[in-house]
């Protein structure tokens, strides 16, 4: 069993790092917040002071950190604390570039390193079901595995560093998009008089099918696992949406890809946001179709 640090007890990090007691390993655990801490302590694991009290004698350093600029900052300590040969796994969602950066300056000062972001959301988190999508070298990825393993229903290596970033982004492109395709559709229909039941039916069987209908469908109370059925409670939260809609807009501009779906998709979680949506699950974008659409 391997001693973890683990720093980033949030929504994400907590039952994380929970889960990592479980399986037997001792976690010394950081954050800033007292209560996060707190939590944490009653799950079993040895709450610390610092970020490099939580790196002092780990065999692996984890952080589950809001973005890249607390990871960077965070690993000016660990670097220092760690001891050799200690593998430093930031589990976060963060802009490409900085998991780039994060790498090269674990490389410098001599420890392996991954990027290995998760899909999955506070459900996964907690039932150690997530799917870790990990960028770094085959040693490091081969590493980590066992240590991701007790968080996680698949561990997937998507090649070189900060490739796991890029594919999450990637992946939730496609999710936002098809999200806001979905709720059109719905709303469409309903302008022009189709049950919700019979677009669903058709739709779920045939070529429109994808998650976004069929797992967390916008219109309640067709697909039991849908938090439209719950009032929107998340679930995946819109401002999360909106964080990983712009890292991939913000990725598609630096590498002059005409992701025009991309930057429409971001828009409109941006103007959802702006107009109290954030703290919903991210299928409510339904509600902002329908309010922005024309009184007939
Ligand atoms: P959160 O805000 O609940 O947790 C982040 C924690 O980091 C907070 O408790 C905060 O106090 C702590 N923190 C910030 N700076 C710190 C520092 N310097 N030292 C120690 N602790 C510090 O966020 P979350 O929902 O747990 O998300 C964490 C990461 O996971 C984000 O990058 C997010 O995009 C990603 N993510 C979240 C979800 C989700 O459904 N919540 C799903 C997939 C990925």
């Amino acid at each position: 069993m391997a001693v973890i640090g683990f720093i980033g007890l949030g929504h994400m990090g907590g039952p994380m790092s929970a889960n990592l007691v479980k399986a037997g390993h001792s976690v010394q655990g950081f954050d800033l917040i007292p209560a996060a801490l707190e939590v944490a302590d009653r799950h079993g694991v040895t709450t610390v002071a610092s970020a490099a009290d939580a790196a002092a004698g780990a065999d692996a350093v984890i952080t589950m950190l809001p973005s890249g600029k607390h990871v960077l900052a965070c690993y000016d300590d660990v670097l220092a604390a760690a001891k050799p040969g200690t593998l430093l796994i930031d589990s976060s969602t963060v802009d490409v570039a900085d998991a780039r950066q994060a790498h090269e300056r674990a490389a410098e000062a001599g420890f392996g390193s991954i990027d290995a972001p998760v899909s999955g959301g506070t459900a996964g988190a907690e039932a150690g079901t997530l799917t870790f999508m990990v960028g770094g070298s085959e040693e490091d990825f081969r590493r980590a595995e066992p240590l991701l393993e007790p968080m996680a229903r698949k561990v997937i290596h998507c090649g070189g560093p900060g490739n796991g970033q890029v594919t999450k982004m990637c992946n939730n492109l496609i999710l936002g998009a098809s999200m806001i395709a979905v709720s059109e559709a719905f709303v469409l229909g309903e302008r022009l008089g189709l049950s919700h039941q019979a677009l669903y039916d058709v739709a779920s069987i045939s070529t429109g099918q994808c998650w976004a209908l069929t797992t967390n469908c916008p219109v309640p109370d067709l697909v039991e696992t849908s938090r439209a059925n719950h009032d929107y409670e998340p679930g995946f939260a819109a401002a999360l949406m909106l964080k990983d809609l712009r890292l991939a807009a913000s990725a598609a501009e630096q590498s002059g890809t005409d992701a025009a779906i991309g930057r429409l998709a971001t828009e409109l979680y941006q103007r959802f946001n702006e107009e109290g949506g954030g703290d919903l699950d991210f299928g409510a974008i339904i509600k902002s179709v329908r309010e922005h659409s024309e009184q007939r």
